[in-house]
């Protein structure tokens, strides 16, 4: 490994606050296969590699993407192999490497680092010796059959406990078939997709504590700030949304305000306050004034705009918001209640209203287009929207490409061509131009969604192929679509 690179590590190491020591006799690693700064930003990542260091019996140490070489790209591969963080072994090293992976994107980057380190990326191909592969994760709910062909094990997110268990029997499991064996019979836990052809359903799995990063560091994503779990899952039905009850057949679990005291407890300078619907907790006014008052920033990781009034907002801006980010998703109100997202444009412009009440400096808004049946009526309305946000408060939108997803009722709506959403963003940036920032989200980075998520294995092996022989990315979207 490179002087320089080693330097990299070493420095991002030496920034980190709440490492623990590890002591245990046997190692594993934890790969976020992202941007280090991503995987330090994720609570479930972070949370999940402290218990297990917690055991006292496994050494578990960290890998990420090596962004201090470059960003991932298709068609140009890493040539070395990638080493852990806290000891610089290479992850071919290890005998249990586990992945986090929260979207289709990340399965490329991980497949990508296993081939770089001389890890066989099919579960099949590889032997007794290789290191046992397992996944987790978000991903791992919403595109298992992508994940089946080169994992040993997967456990469906928030199967936290399932994994812990697995841990605590592994040293007395001899060889991977053992250990197949006893995946299949936990199989409403976890899934050796070697042995069988289902998955297991979703469940959350009710804790005595919120997940908590132990460790932080300034080079994270969303700063230096001690993430704790707020909620589980989601109660709304927003149709597109793969966290939403309907997707997952479970409804919103909040986490109680006391248990995240105590789980903060001695409270730190920053907080994030994590999960898919954070400002539907309904303590989320009690636990933003207890925080406040002990003068901890604090951010929250999504927030409802039909939630936000007067004592909301104050709060954020007291919190150290100066940003409000809200969602509208559809593009008119009659989009919006076709895909039941219960927000109307009064929210947003109140909301927008009183941030600038409460010196917020501008609004972000996270906005899709090309939702199944969208007219040109429904992108004025867009853009009129637009125009009266911006004449509040600086708007930035973030316009992406609608991916229909599993399990969501829209799962079997269209995807659009890449022809139509350039001819909708030209006219939204022409409409808007001088008025809003734009932040187009590419239509390839949701093609690949699209076409990893309903080509499942097929694909997925696809794109094994495609990283094995530098495909373009162009390349590989030709060969999914053919599919
Ligand atoms: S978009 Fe937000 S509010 Fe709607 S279902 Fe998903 S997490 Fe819940």
């Amino acid at each position: 490994m490179s002087f320089a690179r080693e330097k990299v590590i070493n420095l991002r190491l030496q920034k980190e606050t709440g490492n623990q020591a590890l002591s245990g006799d046997i190692p594993m690693v934890l790969i976020y296969p992202a941007h280090y700064g991503v995987g330090m930003a994720s609570c479930g990542f972070l949370h999940l590699h402290s218990r297990i260091n917690s055991l006292k019996t496994y050494r578990c140490e960290r890998a990420f993407w090596p962004d201090y070489l470059r960003k991932f790209k298709f068609g140009k591969n890493v040539a070395f192999p990638v080493r852990s963080y806290e000891s610089l072994t290479p992850i071919n090293s290890f005998p249990l490497v586990g992945a986090s992976l929260s979207w289709e994107y990340e399965l490329a980057q991980l497949l990508s680092m296993l081939i770089s380190s001389g890890i066989e990326p099919v579960a099949a191909k590889r032997d007794e010796n290789a290191p046992l592969l397992i996944a987790g994760g978000v991903l791992s709910r919403i595109a298992p059959f992508s994940l089946a062909p080169f994992f040993d094990l997967v456990f469906p997110v928030d199967n936290e406990d399932a994994f812990i268990d697995f841990l605590e029997t592994y040293p007395e499991l001899h060889g991977k078939k053992e250990i197949l064996q006893w995946a299949s019979r936990r199989h409403n836990d976890v899934w050796a997709p070697l042995l069988d052809n289902k998955p297991p359903p979703t469940s959350f799995y009710p804790r005595n504590s919120p997940a908590i990063t132990a460790i932080s560091t300034p080079a994270a994503q969303f700063g230096k700030r001690i993430l704790v779990e707020t909620v589980k899952g989601c109660s709304r039905n927003c149709g597109f949304c793969v966290m939403s009850r309907r997707a997952t057949g479970k409804k919103m679990e909040a986490i109680p305000a006391e248990k995240i005291f105590a789980a903060l407890q001695p409270l730190p300078k920053a907080v994030g306050l994590v999960g898919p619907a954070v400002s539907d907790h309904p303590q989320i006014k009690e636990i933003l004034r207890y925080l406040t008052a002990n003068k901890v920033d604090t951010s929250l990781s999504s927030l409802r705009a039909d939630r936000l009034d007067q004592e909301f907002v104050e709060l954020l801006a007291h919190s150290g918001y100066k940003t409000l980010t809200i969602a509208a998703d559809g593009s008119s109100q009659r989009i919006r209640n076709l895909i039941s997202k219960g927000i109307f444009a009064k929210h947003l412009i109140k909301a927008t209203k009183l941030a600038k009440q409460f010196s917020i400096n501008r609004i972000k808004l996270f906005q899709m287009v090309v939702l199944p049946n969208e007219t040109a009526e429904d992108l004025e309305e867009l853009c009129e929207l637009g125009k009266e946000l911006s004449s509040i408060l600086p708007l930035v939108m973030t316009i992406s490409p609608f991916v229909p997803k599993p399990a969501t009722p829209l799962e079997n709506s269209t995807f659009s061509s890449k022809k139509e959403i350039k001819q909708k963003l030209k006219y939204i940036q022409k409409e808007l131009r001088g008025k809003v920032e734009i932040k187009p989200v590419s239509w390839k980075a949701a093609a690949f969604e699209y076409y990893l998520d309903t080509t499942k294995e097929k694909g997925a092996l696809l794109l094994l192929q495609a990283l094995k022989e530098n495909w373009s990315f162009a390349q590989l979207l030709r060969m999914m679509m053919n599919l």
